[in-house]
């Protein structure tokens, strides 16, 4: 049984679909700018909840959104477009910078082998049914129109507050003097902005006889709504999203449909970096390329991601990646070992199948869990193979059995050792070495291993 924890409920729930398809919405990324590792960890913890949801025979389908329009800087309603903010930066108009980073970000999400969502929403593409969507809420009373845009009124909805345990008192109590002149309730947001005169902005559409775009939250509610239909299975994002993001896109399905949003929310936590915050300023805004740069490859990256738990904050360090690597070359060479003899198999004392790492995944998505069982345990290849799937780490793929050449070398190299030519076997341990193959001998023989 699949248990998963409910950010809704602030509980761990026993899953049960709504349908015979569950289906998922995953915030995506805001397309102005590379991604950095951190941005990459959600898509690796919701890979591992679509896998696992398939491994235990559901059927799903997903849909992941991106941020091409109405993402101000601040979060709110607040500040400047963060695609218009990256048109200026690089000098491009902001379709190019779109078509641009969703380009880049599609390359890191394939590199980290992430299964391909069903639907790949753009926001853009869904402006006439947000537009549907704001004529629909107005149409059921909860917006009112400010010189700024229309706006949702947070107090017609009562469980405004619920999802995250708002406090809208302290809210009040914090919110800055003249915020926005004609905004009635601190928690209220702009479902549609307007484009003043003269404002530089330039994806606009007209609605109500003037220039506008989208409110960020509106596009994640629209999308749902076209394609998967409200309640949605499980709703997932970063915990960033919880008091703001999702909170409003909660109120707007509401208010648009009469409907809930999802009946499970799951939400991942940050990392930091040598326990820092990432930022610019500290120049730990690493990419994928950056991390490839320095030896490592985007798999050794998911299985950092993977060795530790969706909820927690985790601290990522460049030893505790080198680590990760050490532990996927070790997985790969013991599916190596699985092409050999079974003498000369690693043989640690316990076995394990692959019905125990999914009961440990089961848990609440415990890959932490499942690695060290897997790390302790002896697995046959069809087990590696079920592991492979269930955490796409292209092990087995990576890990092709030698061919007839190299076999023949191994063959050669120990022929000379028994004959008592070091010098020939030496030579051919080398050549084996160009050829990333290393060899152990062993009480039973020797034994081959990819050197990296
Ligand atoms: P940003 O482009 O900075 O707004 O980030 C987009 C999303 O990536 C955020 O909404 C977060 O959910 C996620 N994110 C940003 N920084 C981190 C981090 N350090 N660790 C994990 N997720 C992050
Ligand atoms: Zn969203």
């Amino acid at each position: 049984m699949l248990r998963l924890y409910n950010t809704a409920s602030r509980k761990l729930e026993d899953f049960k679909p709504l349908t015979d398809v569950v289906r998922i919405y995953t915030c995506g990324p805001t397309v102005y700018n590379y991604a950095h590792i951190g941005n990459m960890t959600a898509y690796i913890y919701w890979d591992l909840l679509v896998r696992t949801l398939e491994a235990n025979g559901y059927k799903v389908k997903r849909v992941l959104n991106l941020t091409d329009v109405g993402h101000l800087v601040s979060d709110a309603d607040e500040g400047e477009d963060k695609l218009e903010k990256g048109a200026k930066r690089e000098g491009k108009s902001v379709f190019e910078i779109a078509d641009y980073y969703i380009k880049a970000f599609m390359k890191d999400y394939r590199a980290l082998e992430l299964l391909e969502p069903d639907v790949l929403a753009r926001a853009t593409d869904y402006i006439k049914e947000d537009i549907e969507a704001v004529d629909k809420m107005t149409a059921n009373g909860f917006t009112y129109e400010t010189a700024d845009g229309i706006y949702y009124d947070t107090a017609k909805f009562k469980q405004y507050s619920d999802f995250a345990r708002l406090d809208l008192e302290g809210l009040k109590a914090g919110a800055r003097i003249g915020f926005s002149d004609e905004k009635r309730g601190v928690s209220d947001f702009a479902v549609w902005k307007f484009i003043k005169p003269g404002e530089q902005h330039e994806m606009r559409w007209d609605y109500l006889g003037r220039p506008g775009y989208p409110g960020w939250h509106l596009e994640c509610a629209t999308i749902i709504h076209e394609e998967l239909g409200e309640p949605i299975d499980i709703h997932t994002g970063g915990i960033d999203h919880i008091p703001v993001h999702h909170t409003n896109e909660i109120a707007e399905c509401y208010a648009a449909y009469g409907k809930d949003l999802a009946k499970y929310w799951m939400h991942c936590d940050f990392i930091t970096i040598d326990g820092e915050k990432i930022s610019k300023s500290l120049g730990n805004t690493y990419s994928l390329a950056d991390l490839a740069e320095r030896g490592f490859s985007p798999l050794d990256y998911k299985m950092w991601v993977l060795s530790g738990h969706y909820q927690g904050t985790r601290n990522f360090t460049f030893d505790s990646l080198e680590g990760a690597k050490a532990r996927r070359l070790n997985w790969r060479n013991r599916i190596a070992e699985c092409y050999q003899s079974t003498e000369v198999r690693n043989n640690t004392s316990e076995k394990c199948d692959f019905g125990q790492v999914i009961s440990a995944v089961n848990n609440n998505l415990n890959s932490s869990e499942a690695f060290a069982l897997i790390d302790s345990s002896n697995l046959s290849l069809e087990d590696w193979k079920k592991v492979d799937e269930l955490f796409g780490l292209k092990l087995i793929a990576d890990t092709p059995d030698i061919d007839d050449d190299v076999r023949d070398l191994i063959k050669a190299r120990q022929e000379a050792r028994q004959a008592g030519n070091y010098a020939e076997s030496d030579r051919i341990r080398d050549e084996l070495a160009a050829k990333g193959i290393a060899i152990k001998d062993t009480a039973s023989g020797p034994v081959w291993h990819y050197a990296k």
